[in-house]
């Protein structure tokens, strides 16, 4: 751990800066430019097992990771967090096998990017009352809804939605998580003004029909109406890893 602890630091004082910092805030950008430099140190595969390519570090692991990229340099912070967390620790925790082969060694070479879609205008801290609804249709389901405050939709290849599959049943049996192309048709994605924090976007997102494949269907189609427990696992992590973050901002 002192060693990853080392690592991160020397990445942060041989790649970023306060300038670089204050440029990607005050111009709303995210540093793609870091990208292959970041991947190349190991960090994308921190938290995944080796046979996904990564190197099986544990949570304590990845708070200290994001601790200490949090402490030196917000962008460093940004580029590790929106592939590794938003979308590599939802796959690791609730995809099936064929999703984890497919999706974590793409993560791990910086060609993969998630954000994760749960809160909509309506629905905050409440998170059992998704209205976002995707309606079977043969082996595809079509999407309709609106998220907002979703960090870094603009800039993910996929957005992992948090939708209502089945509404005649008890509110936490009903739902399902999508893998959403960011590119599908039907997608409509705004950036929100913000004051601070601008590295990584946050974004409302309109589905407007939107079809997907039910092999998007984060665990595969047999984890329909899943939703519910998988999106526990993923804020018990993010619950802890945001303790990690605001230590190191503080
Ligand atoms: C910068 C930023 C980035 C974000 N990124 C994402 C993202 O990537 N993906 C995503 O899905 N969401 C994201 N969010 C949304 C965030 O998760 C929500 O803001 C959060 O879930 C709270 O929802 P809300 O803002 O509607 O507040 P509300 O749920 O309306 O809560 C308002 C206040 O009331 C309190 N409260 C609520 N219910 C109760 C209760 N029953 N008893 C007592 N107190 C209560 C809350 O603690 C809070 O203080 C982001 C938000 C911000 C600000």
């Amino acid at each position: 751990q002192k060693q990853l602890v080392l690592l991160i630091e020397d990445f942060i004082e041989r790649e970023t800066s306060r300038e670089l910092d204050r440029d990607c805030d005050e111009n709303e950008r995210f540093p793609i430019e870091l990208n292959d430099k970041l991947a190349a140190t190991g960090l994308y595969g921190l938290p995944f097992p080796r046979e996904y390519g990564g190197t099986g570090g544990s949570t304590v692991d990845f708070c200290l990771a994001t601790e200490t990229l949090a402490k030196g340099s917000d962008a460093a912070c940004a580029l590790f967090l929106l592939p590794v967390f938003f979308a590599g620790e939802m796959i690791l925790n609730n995809g099936s096998e064929e999703q984890k082969h497919r999706y974590l060694p793409e993560i791990v070479a910086g060609r993969f990017k998630g954000c994760f879609a749960l809160t909509e205008p309506e629905v905050g801290s409440d998170a059992s009352r998704v209205k976002t609804r995707a309606v079977a249709d043969g082996d595809e389901f079509v999407i309709n809804g609106h998220k907002t405050l979703i960090s870094g939709a603009e800039i993910a290849d996929t957005i992992m939605t948090v939708t209502r599959t089945d509404p005649d049943v008890n509110r936490y049996e009903g739902m399902s998580i999508l893998m959403i192309p960011r590119e599908t048709p039907g997608i409509t994605i705004n950036k929100l003004k913000k004051l601070g924090g601008r590295i990584i976007s946050t974004c409302e997102i309109f589905f407007d029909d939107v079809r997907v494949s039910s092999e998007l269907i984060l665990g595969g189609p047999e984890a329909l109406n899943q939703g519910w427990p998988q999106l526990l696992k993923q804020l018990d992590i993010e619950r802890i890893m945001m303790g990690a973050l605001h230590v190191a901002i503080a």
